[in-house]
């Protein structure tokens, strides 16, 4: 099969022990290597967090394999698609299994408003007569707006299958039955196809907004920013320690520490939740954060906006934390998201002739009609950085 890159290889090889861990569900070697590393596991996610930090050095590549390739981040996870049998053990709100992206990431507010938010698929429904009926439960009656997005989620899941007594199976989108291959999965790696992720990147390049902060976008949403993490990895930074988050000093710094989950960055999130009255569940990862801002944005042109000026904010803060020393406080970095949104529309859109006061006190008001054609800039991933 001609291979030419050994280190790549290598995780692809590793990658079958991933699809075994995930579909062998009932296997004694599999229970055993949990038992020693992971604790319990089942959904995607859960042991594979917890086994980064113990077992040997294979163990560890096999619960960080997505991250291992820069400009695949995700490889093996994307790869698969999630085929439901009875749906136990599958987050019904978190993870993707219906749809390209999780339903959290596509209704954020449907899913702040479940009464459900932890539960499996499995649960979200039951058997009635021999047919499945899903039964979707909220805190609060729904507003004519929510109604119709609970008509959508509906539309989404009612052509699943559930069924009884039968496993969830990982199928591998690269092979006709499904069972991942070395080939395959090579061969994916090495060639350029405009997947899901090329397409997300690719709505990063937005006309309304400066060049560099599309840049910093993209790099965000592809886990390339220059965060310390990153720093550490290139060696110029030595020690763990100094990789540490900027804002709380605490958890190594990376693009989705740093921007979404630190407390400090959540709370700046919470203040821009507030200003434009929305409730939303916040994605883990920048990339489901950014694809968050432009699902819900569909009638919102601002709100994709917000995503911009609230990473930007947040990324001069840090930067000037360690180049000037200077401490900003969570209000100032709000403030700063606010005008910057405000200048970035003014700027660009013509005939947008709201104040700054209209736009602090009611944003979705001011409804942004003519958009500028996007303009799309191809770019070689090597080009930036
Ligand atoms: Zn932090």
């Amino acid at each position: 099969m001609g291979i030419k890159d050994l280190k790549m290889f290598n995780l692809v090889l590793l990658g079958k022990w991933w699809a075994r861990l995930v579909n062998e569900q009932g296997g004694l070697w599999r229970r055993v290597l949990l038992d020693k590393y992971g604790g319990e596991g089942g959904s995607w996610g859960e042991w594979i967090t917890e086994g980064q930090n113990r077992g040997s050095s294979w163990w560890k590549d096999i619960c960080k394999i997505n991250e291992l390739i820069e400009g695949k981040r995700d490889w093996v996870k994307s790869g698969f698609k999630l085929v439901i049998g009875d749906g136990a053990k599958v987050s019904f709100w978190r993870q993707v299994w219906v749809g390209p992206h999780s339903l959290e990431v596509m209704f954020p507010r449907l899913s702040y408003l479940s009464i459900d938010r932890q539960s499996t698929v499995q649960q979200m429904g039951e058997w009635i007569g021999g047919s499945w009926r899903w039964r979707l439960k909220w805190r609060r009656r729904l507003s004519t707006r929510e109604q119709d997005q609970e008509t959508q989620l509906r539309s989404t899941i009612q052509n699943v299958q559930i069924r009884k007594d039968a496993d969830n199976k990982w199928w591998w989108r690269y092979e006709k039955d499904g069972e991942y291959t070395v080939k395959s999965a090579y061969k994916m790696l090495t060639t350029t196809e405009e997947g899901d992720e090329i397409k997300c990147l690719k709505r990063c390049w937005n006309s309304t907004i400066p060049l560099k902060i599309c840049a910093f976008s993209w790099l965000s949403v592809l886990g390339r920013t220059p965060c310390k993490v990153k720093l550490m990895k290139r060696n110029i930074i030595r020690q763990e320690a100094d990789a540490k988050c900027s804002f709380c000093a605490e958890i190594a710094e990376n693009e989705d520490h740093l921007l979404l989950c630190c407390d400090f960055s959540r709370k700046v999130w919470n203040k821009n939740l507030a200003w434009w009255e929305i409730k939303y569940v916040m994605a883990r990862s920048c990339k489901d954060a950014f694809l968050q801002h432009s699902w819900a944005g569909r009638n919102q042109k601002g709100w994709q906006v917000i995503w911009y000026a609230r990473i930007w904010a947040l990324w001069s803060t840090r930067n000037r934390r360690i180049f000037e020393a200077k401490q900003v406080s969570i209000d100032e970095v709000f403030h700063m998201v606010q005008y910057n949104s405000y200048c970035l529309i003014k700027s660009k859109i013509e005939g947008w002739t709201y104040s700054f006061a209209d736009w602090c006190n009611a944003p979705s008001r001011c409804r942004i009609v003519k958009v500028p054609k996007p303009r799309l800039i191809e770019l070689e991933q090597g080009e930036l950085i």
